[in-house]
């Protein structure tokens, strides 16, 4: 049994591989000698795999969980938390935007007996003013509109207790938010802080419209609130239109009848029409999601894993590291 297993989602990663192994590695050794590094190849196009592989061949450490094709990060993270073994778990990025260098932290907190210790980024002074702004704009949407709360500024960099995995890999969803499922399963994080690098090799997969269905999928996963609005909306119009009426046939029977109003009726038709269709827009979108819920697919398919078998034999019973 390993007490510390790495969760690593790689998509097309080959030229941060290695430097990522290295520096890794270099902070797990001062840390406990029992870890695995789990990382799911998320159908990378590149020499991802290949690179992946040569290092498991010669590190029993490190583990491969091999997609058969790209399910995204999300789904990705999922896979390796559903292979990783250890007592307490992290994710992290393949491209040391997470320094390896905070684990030790983590670690030290989990002994001292936090659940789920986030590492928290002092400030996003390493990304663009753009997406600076949407997300914390997409924080406070999130907010205002979700339960769970979402903290700011943590990723999916993260330590988790056993039980916390084990908590979450009972969340059956298909739309896989991350952050909000953490969130969901409750445990008074602790928290360490660390400054967020820029990619050390490749480049980002994310792009504006990724990002979008991103924080469609989380409000819709974790509010219906977008939903349910649309009831009172219509309440609220109907109220004015039956004030609006009652003004009308008043001063038609006092004043008479004149015809012009073209402009002010296309304009209401348009308006009207428009919030009608924004309210379908927004059902499709839960209506979409249930559709996949419904239907129950298995959340990835596994085409191959390396180094898994091999642990037994490799770490007879966990050597106690947490005493
Ligand atoms: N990733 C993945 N599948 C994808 C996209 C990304 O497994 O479809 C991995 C990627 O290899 C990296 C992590 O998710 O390890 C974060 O991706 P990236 O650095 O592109 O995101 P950013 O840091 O720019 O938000
Ligand atoms: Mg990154």
């Amino acid at each position: 049994m390993t007490t510390l297993s790495i969760v690593v989602p790689m998509y097309n990663e080959e030229a941060a591989l290695d430097g990522f192994f290295g520096r890794l590695q270099r902070v797990l050794q001062t840390v406990t000698p029992s870890y695995e590094i789990v990382c799911v190849n998320d159908g990378s196009q590149d020499f991802t795999l290949a690179r992946l592989r040569t290092a498991a061949s010669a590190d029993p450490r490190i583990k491969i969980v091999n997609l058969s094709r790209n399910f995204g990060k999300e789904i990705a993270l999922s896979a390796g938390l559903d292979h990783a073994s250890g007592d307490a778990i992290i994710p992290i990025d393949a491209d040391l935007q997470d320094p390896p260098e905070v684990i030790p932290m983590m670690i030290a907190k989990w002994r001292a007996g936090a659940k789920v210790v986030l590492a928290k980024r002092k400030d996003r002074s390493s990304d663009g003013w753009l997406k600076r702004v949407t997300a914390n704009g997409a924080y406070w949407l999130f907010s205002k509109l979700t339960d769970p709360k979402i903290p700011q500024n943590v990723g999916d960099f993260r330590l988790m207790d056993r039980v916390v995995v084990d908590a979450i890999k009972q969340l059956p969803e298909r739309s896989r938010f991350m952050k909000g499922l953490f969130a969901w399963i409750g445990y008074e994080p602790e928290y360490v802080e660390y400054d967020r690098e820029a990619r050390s090799a490749g480049e980002t997969k994310w792009n504006y419209w990724k990002l979008w269905n991103f924080a469609l999928d989380g409000i819709t996963s974790f509010s219906s609130l977008p939903l349910r609005i649309w009831s009172y909306l219509g309440f609220g119009v109907s109220l004015f239109a039956m004030a609006y009426l009652v003004w009308t046939v008043a001063k038609t029977m006092i004043f008479g009848l004149d015809v012009p109003g073209y402009a002010s009726l296309m304009s209401v038709i348009l308006f009207f029409n428009g919030i009608s269709l924004i309210g379908i827009g927004v059902i499709g979108e839960y209506l979409g999601r249930i559709f996949t819920e419904v239907k129950a697919r298995p959340l990835y398919i596994v085409a191959e894993t390396v180094g898994f078998e091999a642990e037994a034999q490799e770490y007879p019973s966990s050597d106690a590291q947490r005493a």
